[in-house]
């Protein structure tokens, strides 16, 4: 299955996907690069349309359903941005869009969907709840289910990010990617590897309910329990019948770093203090990564600025280190 997507896949999606979801800045940041001894690039893909990544991937899959499969709309179990992404996707493509929620997803983040004119429901207090909800809707309703990264297209549309970062600067040491389901790193790793074999992929999740990093030491997809996190856009299960992303991960990602809250606190701080970037937490971890020491640079890195969608009060509280994250103990 490692090899079911493609660079051919990648590139076909870049044609698609360009219009939309077009090249976001590549910018080294003076700051990090003194810090590191090494230059330090920021890919700002928290600039895209919905603030995320994800408009990509999403892109690609819609534009690459016949007409009369765009009619019967398409539908997703998302934590936020998938979510998002998929509905304003739809919406610019003409398709009816439904999306399921677990109930930890935070307020701003439903009212995005609505906003886009998609229809939301909430649904239970996991991932998997949500998605037994689209499973239902697909076998009633016709809808067709556009998940979030454990899917070919959407694989193939995250990996056009990769195609930017390796294009623009071909002699990277690492490239550092915020890991969850492992759609953005499966399809960032074919991308950076297929120009660059040498290059190393570096996946950085929380401490708090990692479950690809629980699945890679289990040497299978396994559950983890779902908890509040700063990152919560790297919350969620990798799917116990994963199909994709597990072993594209397996075969193409060098290491995994896992991060604590009050780590990726200082990152959405620094990336604000030193970048002026507004990132939400899953967005920071490359920064915070750095900042923290747990990744070491060995050569010219690249870290993925994934999401900018953070609640304005908790960014306020950490910018001011009033938020949780900062308390002793925490
Ligand atoms: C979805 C998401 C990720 C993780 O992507 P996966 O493909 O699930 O690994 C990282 N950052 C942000 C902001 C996201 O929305």
């Amino acid at each position: 299955m490692a090899d079911a997507v493609t660079i051919e896949d990648v590139f076909a999606a870049r044609q698609r996907v360009a219009p939309f979801a077009g090249r976001t800045p590549l910018v080294e940041s003076a700051a990090l690069s003194k810090r590191a001894g090494h230059p330090v690039y920021l890919k700002k893909d928290h600039l895209l349309p919905t603030g995320s990544f994800k408009l990509r991937g999403a892109t690609n899959a819609i534009l690459s359903l016949s007409e009369g499969q765009r009619r019967r709309g398409v539908g997703a179990a998302s934590t936020g941005n998938h979510g998002r992404a998929l509905a304003h996707a739809a919406s610019v493509a003409g398709a009816r869009a439904v999306i399921c929620m677990s109930s930890l997803v935070p307020a701003n983040k439903v009212e995005a969907v609505k906003s886009l004119g998609a229809e939301a429901r909430i649904v239970g207090r996991s991932q998997d709840d949500a998605q037994a909800e689209i499973d239902r809707l697909v076998d009633k309703g016709g809808l067709i289910d556009i998940p979030p990264f454990d899917h070919p297209e959407v694989i193939a549309g995250q990996g056009t990010l990769g195609l930017e970062i390796i294009e623009a600067v071909p002699e990277l040491e690492a490239v550092l990617v915020p890991l969850s389901g492992g759609g953005l790193i499966s399809g960032v790793a074919l991308a950076v590897k297929a120009h660059s074999p040498a290059t190393r992929i570096i996946g950085i999740s929380m401490e708090r309910g990692a479950a690809m990093a629980a699945s890679l030491d289990a040497g299978k997809p396994v559950l983890v329990e779902e908890v509040e996190t700063l990152a919560d856009s790297l919350g969620g299960g990798i799917g116990l019948d994963n199909r994709y992303t597990f072993a594209m991960t397996k075969a193409l990602v060098d290491d995994v770093i896992l991060l604590t809250e009050r780590e990726i606190a200082e990152g959405i701080a620094y990336g604000y203090e030193a970048e002026r970037d507004v990132l939400e937490g899953a967005g920071a971890v490359g920064i915070a990564a750095l900042i923290s020491g747990r990744f070491a640079p060995r050569g010219p890195t690249a870290l993925v600025l994934s999401g900018k969608n953070i609640d304005s009060t908790v960014h306020g509280a950490i910018i001011a280190r009033t938020h949780a994250a900062f308390k002793k103990g925490a």
